[in-house]
């Protein structure tokens, strides 16, 4: 087995580990493997493997690398996301999990309406209020929820956080426990569904399961450091 296949079976078992503690079912949660910087033979041994699902966080990059791997291969986009690379960004990504603003929102909807597409976003929270991330406070998303739903070319799926990073995954438990509390009042609040949590990477995605993660962010555990 190569190091990727092994990393993979051992991701999936502390996944399914996680899962069966919290009482879920184990297909209840994706494994989106983070691929960034890792070239594309890399890649291709988590395909052999059976991943098919990867995420990456440039566009520029992800442009280079996706036509490199075979046509089955399923791409996420998960970083930050600048306007100028919209309308490269919507064709190869089959969900965006990092709509940080309002603004970049409505920039999607009106190339979205452009190219005909109708892209599936998720919505990225800064839940901790740590002032370096991207994000909506929670506050703002709250005050944004009634326009961002009338871009009626988004497909709003849920939402996604990253945490301040920790020595401690334990630390990362309110985050993920927040996101879950806010997804749950926005549902109830605007009788919408938000049935996406994007939370957990490496360091914590067997706390996020516990916490109701439905897409579990992971890179270096699969491909080793960066
Ligand atoms: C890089 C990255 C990940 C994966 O991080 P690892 O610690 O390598 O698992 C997850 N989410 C986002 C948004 C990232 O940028």
């Amino acid at each position: 087995m190569s190091d990727i296949a092994s990393s993979l079976a051992q991701v999936q078992d502390h996944l399914a580990a996680a899962a069966a503690r919290a009482g879920r079912q184990p297909d209840e949660i994706v494994l989106v493997a983070i691929s960034k910087t890792h070239p594309p033979e890399r890649i291709a041994e988590a395909v052999s493997a059976g991943q098919l699902l990867f995420g990456e966080s440039k566009v520029r990059e992800a442009r280079v690398k996706i036509p490199q791997l075979p046509g089955q291969t399923r791409w996420h986009g998960i970083g930050h996301l600048q306007k100028n690379k919209i309308r490269h960004a919507l064709p190869l990504f089959e969900l965006i999990h990092s709509v940080d603003s309002l603004e970049l929102a409505r920039e999607i909807n009106r190339i979205a309406t452009d190219l005909g597409a109708q892209p599936r976003v998720l919505l990225e929270v800064n839940v901790s209020g740590e002032g370096s991330k991207y994000g909506f406070s929670p506050e703002a998303l709250e005050s944004s929820v009634d326009e961002l739903l009338q871009l009626s070319r988004l497909q709003i799926e849920g939402l996604m956080t990253i945490p301040p990073l920790a020595p401690e995954a334990e630390s990362s438990r309110r985050h993920f426990a927040r996101l879950r509390d806010l997804r749950d009042r926005l549902q109830n609040d605007f009788g919408i569904g938000l049935p996406e949590l994007s939370m957990g990477m490496s360091n914590d995605y067997p706390i996020a399961v516990e916490e109701g993660a439905t897409l579990v962010r992971v890179g270096s555990a699969i491909f080793g450091g960066r």
